[in-house]
């Protein structure tokens, strides 16, 4: 009896040592308990949003309209408004994308009334319009420096500029700006038409908005400038003398230049999706909560067997965590303020879908009290500290690390992750002064995140597969759900100033 005593004894004190050693190990360093149902429900908008049959969610693609209909349908059923303060778009705000690239060119020189040959291969047109046009301008030769050159003078004239051998796209805008109907370049230096070509056909997207120029830039080899001068009395090499003397004054060229250049559109009508969660006291401001849904497509090689980018991390995480947020915020009590949920589109392409919602936002700027992005939030387990990206650029480091004390979440010091503050839509909202960071276990290792970059990264890798790890997701939206009610909270965060 003693002896079974004993045993049942020390059995008990194995039990309990065991237990102990068990609760001292799992015990993340926050103290937090697994929410494993979160952690289902993630994984859930992951696995979902990162398949295949939502493409990559390409801007402009059925990838869009699937995601879209995802999202719009999930925070529908959660309880959130359209917040795109427009009833013509509800919930989905147009986003219209523009590419441009140079479609033809041509040019003519003529003197006296006779039409000069100008050899193929020596001169390209560009214009910043869709098409641009000018007939029979006379040429005025500046050299290479601009400074002389008065706004009648100019007027009206193409502006032949020696090349310097780089870019010299400031000298012609400001050549342009001052009144010349057209900038030509000599390639005198190191630079060729070919190259000049190939860095003008790779101009990405940006927002249609944007106003068209109409501004016409050529460029001319030598020999091309050359032969046009042929019988002109002056030539290259005489211009160029020229413009090294000192008091080198602008001087008419006899040559008058017909000019044409067209471009190429290519467009995207794609959307931001935009929600509100009411609040009881709007006029107080309101916070912002995004991440970007769109991802790269197709991605890969014809000849790749895995084509699609799925974006799991990148951000499919993102959008299962603002997606979790959003339902725990409208169950939970009303906030004072409004809270906007924002899903931008083309992110990976210029952050073009922040740029549009800054440019044209459902409310005043100036009331967004604080915005958190949330972009791949899926890198680091449970029990990670956490990362600012854009620590010590906001007035919101405060609040954050009197909601992390209060969470029990450690923060990294230092600012480190700002590395990546413009890799992020948080950065197009800072240029309109929204006071935006991105707080993540993701973001709170360097090391993680290079290794990540190295590897998946934009990549048809970043997919649901065994070991994808959503327990700091988790965490991360538990933390996302305790900032936001600090920050809708007036008393604790102050209104901006009307
Ligand atoms: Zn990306």
């Amino acid at each position: 009896m003693k002896r079974f005593l004993g045993a049942m004894n020390r059995l008990a004190l194995a039990l309990l040592a065991a237990t102990m050693a068990a609760i001292l190990v799992s015990a993340p360093a926050n103290a937090q308990r697994r929410d494993k149902a979160l952690e289902a429900a993630l994984m859930a908008h992951v696995t979902e949003l990162a398949s295949d049959a939502y493409e990559g969610r390409e801007p402009g693609t059925e990838g869009e309209a699937k995601t879209l209909r995802y999202l719009g349908r999930q925070w529908f059923d959660i309880g959130l408004e359209s917040g795109t303060n427009d009833p013509a778009n509800a919930w989905f705000a147009p986003v219209r994308l523009v590419a441009r690239e140079p479609a033809s060119s041509t040019a003519a020189f003529s003197r006296k009334g006779r039409r000069l040959f100008v050899p193929p291969g020596s001169i390209e047109v560009f214009t910043s319009g869709k098409r641009t046009l000018l007939e029979n301008a006379p040429v005025l030769f500046l050299g290479r420096g601009v400074e002389d050159a008065g706004r009648a003078e100019l007027a009206g004239r193409v502006a032949l500029l020696l090349d310097d051998g780089r870019d010299n796209s400031d000298r012609q805008n400001a050549l342009l700006k001052a009144g010349a109907a057209a900038v030509m370049t000599v390639l005198d230096g190191d630079r060729t038409l070919e190259q000049v070509k190939a860095r003008r056909g790779r101009s990405g997207y940006a927002l249609a908005t944007e106003e068209l120029g109409g501004d016409l830039e050529a460029f001319i080899t030598a020999e091309g400038l050359d032969r046009v001068l042929a019988d002109s009395g002056v030539t290259l090499a005489s211009l160029t003398a020229l413009a090294a003397e000192p008091g080198f004054a602008p001087r008419p060229v006899d040559l008058t230049v017909t000019l044409e250049a067209t471009t190429r559109e290519t467009r995207i009508n794609t959307h931001n999706v935009i929600a509100r969660l009411p609040g009881r006291r709007p006029e107080a401001g309101a916070v912002l909560l995004l991440a970007h849904w769109d991802h790269f497509g197709r991605c890969a090689e014809d000849a790749a067997e895995n084509q699609i980018c799925n974006g799991a991390i990148d951000n499919a995480s993102g959008l299962a965590a603002l997606t979790e947020i959003a339902r725990r915020l409208a169950d939970g009590p009303q906030l004072d303020r409004d809270v906007y949920f924002l899903a931008t589109t083309a992110e990976e392409i210029g952050l073009l879908g922040a740029h549009a919602f800054a440019e044209n936002p459902p409310l005043p700027l100036s009331q967004i009290v604080a915005a958190f992005n949330i972009d791949s939030f899926a890198l680091a387990p449970r029990g990670t500290p956490l990362g600012i990206v854009g620590r010590g650029l906001t007035p919101l480091d405060d609040g954050i690390m009197a909601v992390a004390k209060a969470q029990k979440r450690k923060v990294v010091p230092g600012n480190a992750a700002n590395a990546y503050i413009q890799r992020q839509d948080g950065w197009a909202l800072l240029g309109h002064d929204v006071p935006t960071v991105m707080v993540s276990s993701s973001w709170s290792d360097l090391a993680r995140v290079e290794r990540f970059f190295e590897t998946d990264y934009h990549r048809p890798t970043d997919q649901v597969k065994p070991g994808l790890d959503l327990s700091g997701t988790a965490e991360d939206v538990a933390f996302h759900v305790a900032l936001v009610r600090h920050f809708a909270d007036p008393k604790k965060v102050p209104s901006p100033a009307k």
